[in-house]
């Protein structure tokens, strides 16, 4: 590993970084395009995939870079499809990236940071702590090792047209948004090198103002998720200790400066938690912060852990153990309110419980076997 240190990582280079590092090699330029093509839309793992290089270029390309991998451990399948990968990082840390199919939809959901710092009391990545920022090509390759995956898949079984993923969301493990330089890299060669479209990218936020605020200016044009989950500070506090530096008030301050293409909205994912969050009086407040601002709610209802926690999250947030999940009736009663007067709302289906890979599960703890 320490040798691989000293190398350059093609994957953490931008398209003209590459194309100045194969100058230097003295390569004519054409050869970064191959590599991106390679890289990027082949999902090479190694230089010897490159078979259009001759083999003094690969030779030369190993001496001086590396192409940076997440390594698989295993994979789990839940009965209703979704599809849970476990990544060891060079330093051991782990992460999870969750492959959801839905009708003609799928959907990868991808991880910002190994853990998170930022202890919501309803969620498991929250409550089991944080660990380390990821570097861009760590983000980067969870969807490059996907799409491989399911690639591989596809050959294997001779369906030559294939499975895609339609849409990336970044709401696995962490705060993207506080790890804001590497995801926005990472979401530069996801738009730019793999050409997938900014629209049907989606960044997940539990509400970090200035971050939204530069978010909009990169121009990468994603859309945003704002994870509310409750309409009074009181509340909001309680469960999301991050909403005492930042409140509802700027919170929503700011969703109303984010600027919107046409036709799109911003996402408010509401994890309903019964007796906290789910009251009519809930639902109204909901109605009137939401007022005026181009919205969809995604009503999540709380999924309870699978596995003990380990308590790091502060006293002053509220524990996942005292929580659970409304009845079916208060729930649809609650999206009737929404619908009623007029804000777009859809019930969030869990989807892999069985497999811990639902909102909140995702811890990345290993057990062995595969
Ligand atoms: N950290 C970012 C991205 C992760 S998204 C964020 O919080 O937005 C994870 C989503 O799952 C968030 O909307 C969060 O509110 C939701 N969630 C967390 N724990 C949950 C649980 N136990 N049940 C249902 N949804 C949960
Ligand atoms: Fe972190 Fe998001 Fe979980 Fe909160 S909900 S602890 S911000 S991953």
């Amino acid at each position: 590993m320490k040798h691989n240190d000293m190398k350059i990582n093609i994957k953490e280079l931008s398209k003209e970084e590459l194309s100045a590092f194969i100058e230097s090699l003295g390569l004519k330029p054409y050869r970064t395009e191959q590599i991106i093509n390679w890289i990027y839309r082949r999902y090479a793992e190694s230089f010897d995939e490159m078979t259009n290089l001759s083999k003094d270029t690969r030779e030369q390309l190993k001496e001086t870079a590396v192409i940076g991998n997440l390594t698989l451990l295993k994979t789990l399948e839940s009965k209703d499809g979704t599809q849970k990968f476990l990544f060891e990082l060079e330093d051991g840390e782990l992460i999870e990236s969750v492959l959801i199919p839905d009708n003609e939809r799928l959907t990868l959901c991808i991880s910002s940071q190994a853990g998170c710092a930022m202890s919501c009391g309803f969620c498991l990545t929250g409550n089991a702590g944080f660990k380390r920022n990821l570097k861009s090509y760590e983000v980067l390759d969870q969807v490059i090792s996907v799409m491989r995956i399911i690639r591989d898949r596809d050959l294997s079984k001779n369906e030559k047209s294939g499975h895609h993923i339609t849409n990336i969301v970044l709401m696995g493990m962490g705060e993207p948004l506080n790890n804001f330089n590497e995801i926005v890299s990472a979401l530069r060669k996801i738009t730019g090198l793999m050409k997938f479209s900014k629209r049907r990218i989606t960044l997940s936020t539990s509400g970090i103002i200035p971050k939204i605020l530069a978010l909009a200016e990169t121009g990468l044009g994603v859309n945003l998720a704002i994870s509310l989950n409750a309409t009074t500070d009181e509340t909001r506090s309680m469960i999301m200790p991050i909403n005492k530096k930042y409140p509802l008030k700027d919170l929503i301050k700011a969703c109303r400066q984010f600027p919107l293409p046409p036709r799109s909205r911003i996402t408010f994912e509401y994890v309903l938690i019964s007796g906290i969050n789910d009251s009519e009086e809930d639902a109204f407040r909901l109605v009137n912060l939401l007022k005026g601002i181009r919205s969809k709610v995604n009503l999540i209802p709380y999924n309870p852990p699978h596995i003990a926690i380990n308590n790091h999250a502060p006293k002053s947030s509220a524990r996942s153990s005292h929580f659970s999940r409304p009845s079916e009736s208060d729930i649809l009663a609650f999206k009737e309110i929404l619908l009623n007067r007029g804000l777009m709302a859809v019930i969030r289906k869990s989807r892999g419980t069985d497999i811990s890979a639902a909102c909140g599960q995702l811890k990345a703890d290993y057990t062995g076997g595969k």
